[in-house]
């Protein structure tokens, strides 16, 4: 049996269009050793074809990670394959708020070296021995007390738009640097209660075990990350300790939680809240530019940069997301400035 889909993407997503029936989109995972994550992979791929599931699914050594559509019509069969499998038993399944149902239109399962790159030794900390999990409406209540210090897990460029009030916010370009920075800003504070917070979750599952591994006593996390958290003040008409735009990785690069801008254009400093990529296809640094500026620059991040895309229209070097830059993107804003200034004088 083929345990890959080949077909082109076009005909799939036509496909997709005119399905007559309804999914459910889910997304669950879970940090729990794999002897043979390629043989996993392989089963759980032959179960969830057969049931015509799509997503986008991880495995590795470590556990798995996994964002899916479901045919309504199969989701017990479904959750009956979940049952076969130790790491899938009982697994929490969150369910799409917002579900068109037409996110994914193939089933694609990758075998990975971790979960949430973390840099370290696999063994060097067990990864399953995590912090206490708070629900977004006990993690509101915890924030901004005494004795507790909430910390931003994720990148530099994602906390820069958006972060709960009074939290600890690393200038971490990765999660493996993020780690490192964390240990250290908070060595005087191993008596206080930790909260950690990430976008889904993911990152703190790790981090809070990397953190009682490190001698922390009291660490929790935010279950399911702002996203949950953004969905349950919501409902529960609380106003939001989290201030500005959650960074997401879809098109739209972020959602407002609260209405606010707390950050701004990394080249003339006017508030703004947009990621973009640079314009010029050898570069793709991901950075914050204002319309006014986009014009300015013709969507590049320096004027080295808009030079050198005249001369590169097609498109070569990295065409993904260049994300976790923030030391390059403070640089090519210094020379922005500076270049400001020689023309102000
Ligand atoms: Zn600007
Ligand atoms: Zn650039």
């Amino acid at each position: 049996m083929q345990l890959h889909n080949k077909i082109d993407r076009e005909v799939l997503k036509k496909e997709l269009m005119e399905e007559t029936f309804s999914r459910k989109t889910i997304s669950f995972y879970r940090y729990h050793y794999l002897d043979d994550p390629q043989g996993f992979r392989d089963d759980i791929y032959r179960d969830w074809f057969a049931l015509n599931c799509f997503g986008r699914i991880y495995v590795a050594r470590e556990g798995i990670n996994a964002q899916m559509s479901v045919p309504e019509h199969h989701f017990n069969k479904f959750l009956l394959t979940l049952e076969k499998y130790d790491i899938l038993k009982n697994i929490p399944i969150k369910y799409a708020i917002e579900d068109s149902g037409k996110s994914f239109y193939k089933l694609t399962i990758k075998v990975r070296p971790k979960l949430v790159a973390d840099g370290l030794d696999e063994g060097t900390y067990d990864v399953t021995n995590v912090g206490k999990h708070l629900s977004g409406l006990e993690f509101h209540e915890l924030v901004g007390k005494e004795n507790t210090v909430v910390v931003d897990m994720r990148n530099f460029y994602e906390s820069e738009i958006g972060h709960f009030e009074g939290a600890v916010c690393p200038e971490a370009d990765t999660f493996r640097e993020e780690l490192e920075m964390v240990t250290d800003l908070l060595q005087d504070k191993k008596d206080k209660k930790i909260l950690l917070y990430c976008t889904g979750g993911i990152r703190c599952e790790k981090a809070s075990a990397f953190l009682k591994h490190q001698g922390f006593e009291d660490v929790n996390q935010l279950h399911g990350g702002v996203l949950e958290y953004a969905r349950q003040i919501k409902t529960a008409q609380l106003e939001s300790k989290f201030t500005g735009k959650n960074f997401v990785f879809d098109e739209r690069l972020g959602e407002s939680v609260n209405g606010k801008i707390i950050s701004h254009c990394h080249q003339c400093g006017s508030p703004c809240d947009t990621h973009t990529n640079c314009a010029n296809n050898s570069c793709h640094l991901l950075f914050i530019q204002c319309p006014e500026c986009a014009q300015k620059y013709d969507g590049c991040c320096t004027p080295e940069c808009t030079a050198e895309k005249e001369g590169n229209t097609t498109a070569k070097g990295p065409r993904a997301y260049q994300f976790g830059n923030s030391r390059k993107y403070r640089k090519s804003l210094a020379l922005v400035k500076a270049e400001q200034q020689t023309e102000n004088n």
